[in-house]
């Protein structure tokens, strides 16, 4: 197993930290859950990659939380990041279980703090689209639940630019 903290050429320190993505999917058990292991300790099970890169090294490092702080020298954004992507997800499953209102024309609606929120079949495509408050979305998916994740996705947008 790699551990790069023993191997020379590997910098411990100078890495910036790109990203951090969380590899299990909403609502996906533990046992089906594609872990990956860290690229510079070799530990197993990481759930949240913490994505590095480095001037000096060509490819990303894709590493726990744990070596994220040692080789970029922060100790509060890779676990903040990490903590942000966790409440991200349990907001994001108790939306899925949200009740929408059913219109007559068949559209779904739902008011969240006075903004109304709309999903509606497109008619070229009979696939579902969003709009949000005035904004109506360019995309369209295939079924109801990808359509009410891209309603939070774009509530989580506006939340995050102020404009909510
Ligand atoms: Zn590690």
């Amino acid at each position: 197993m790699a551990n790069f903290w023993r191997q020379q050429g590997v910098p411990h320190k100078g890495w910036t930290l790109v990203n951090v993505i969380d590899v299990r999917e909403d609502g996906q058990p533990e046992w089906e859950t594609d872990y990956e292991t860290c690229m510079m300790c070799g530990n197993e099970k990481i759930r949240y990659v913490h994505i590095l890169e480095h001037p000096d090294v060509n490819d990303e490092f894709r590493v726990g939380c744990t070596c994220a702080e040692k080789l970029t020298n922060d100790y509060i954004n890779p676990e903040r990041r990490e903590r942000e992507l966790r409440n991200r997800s349990s907001r994001r499953i108790n939306w899925t279980k949200k009740q929408w209102k059913r219109s007559k024309n068949g559209n779904y609606f739902l008011n969240v703090d006075e903004h109304h929120l709309l999903i509606y079949r497109d008619k070229g495509t009979n696939k579902y689209k969003v709009k949000i408050g005035e904004t109506f979305g360019k995309k369209t998916f295939s079924t109801l639940e990808k359509a009410k994740i891209a309603v939070f996705n774009g509530i989580e947008y506006l939340k995050e630019k102020g404009d909510w």
